[in-house]
């Protein structure tokens, strides 16, 4: 690895257990979270926390900051820092690592409307919603995505969410804040007592949220599945924490 630190693009579960994973083998590694949740549950270690100024802030911290290997394990929905990452880490020829968790794949009893981005969800939805009943939305996929929904009169959202949205909001919603893991059974019942309709979700992979997947196929609710943003051509990716300690251990070797 030379004599230079590892820095890890975190915010996500996985780079957590990696973080404890690289402190534990005594790799220097300093996690970066973006400072967007209040009370964020922090790694091991050493961490910053908030932007670095877009890909020139970057390049100037990881030159500062003497990094030899960048693994960025952000979300997968995180598509600017991503991207800021490869451009940086071209640019210094610095080796670069995406770990991500694998997608979610769909079971037979799933039945998956599949969209290519937020704006497409709301277009979905919006026309769902065109029914004399009205429509019951379970919205999953974040509070920075909520204002995507503002302009729907005609569908009522039950808005999951860890923060409150600070953003536009659609004119019939409830807020309920919460943070996983969930299980079926809460997933279940949530959705069943709420009457919804349609589950809204981004395709972020995980098992300690995909119980309302499961919930869904179970309940006959539709589900509107946003898919990932391409990922860039820089670097590699691998969707495990055993296999990106391994890629970090393989740059001192
Ligand atoms: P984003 O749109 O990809 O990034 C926007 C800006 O936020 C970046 O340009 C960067 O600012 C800063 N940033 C993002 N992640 C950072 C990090 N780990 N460390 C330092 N700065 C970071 O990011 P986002 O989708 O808002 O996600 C923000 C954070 O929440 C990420 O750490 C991500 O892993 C986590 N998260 C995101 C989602 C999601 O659905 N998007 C879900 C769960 C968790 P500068 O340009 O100033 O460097």
């Amino acid at each position: 690895m030379g004599e230079g630190r590892i820095l890890l693009l975190g915010g996500t579960g996985e780079a957590r257990e990696l973080a404890g994973e690289l402190v534990s083998a005594g790799i220097p590694v300093v996690s970066s979270l973006a400072g967007r949740v209040r009370d964020p549950r922090l790694p091991v270690g050493d961490v910053r926390i908030g932007g670095f100024g877009g890909v020139d802030g970057l390049v100037a911290w990881l030159r500062e900051h003497e990094i030899s290997g960048v693994v960025d394990a952000t979300h997968p929905f995180a598509q600017t820092m991503t991207d800021h990452a490869a451009a940086a880490a071209q640019r210094l020829g610095t080796p670069l690592l995406r770990l991500r968790r694998p997608p979610w794949e769909p079971d037979v009893d799933d039945s998956w409307q599949l969209v290519s981005d937020i704006g497409a969800a709301a277009r979905t939805v919006g026309r769902l919603a065109d029914t004399p009943d009205g429509l019951r939305v379970f919205l999953t996929t974040g509070r920075q995505d909520v204002a995507a929904f503002s302009d729907l009169a005609d569908a009522w959202f039950l808005i999951r969410v860890v923060d409150p949205p600070t953003g536009a909001l659609p004119p019939r919603h409830q807020i309920l804040r919460s943070r996983g893991p969930y299980d079926l059974d809460r997933e279940r019942d949530l959705m069943r007592d709420n009457g919804i309709d349609v589950l809204v979700t981004k395709n972020s992979g995980g098992e300690l949220t995909r119980a309302k997947l499961t919930a869904a196929a179970e309940l006959g609710i539709r589900v509107v599945m946003v898919q990932r943003p391409p990922e860039p051509a820089v670097g590699e990716t691998v969707g495990t924490t055993s296999a990106a300690v391994d890629w970090v251990v393989s740059l001192s070797t």
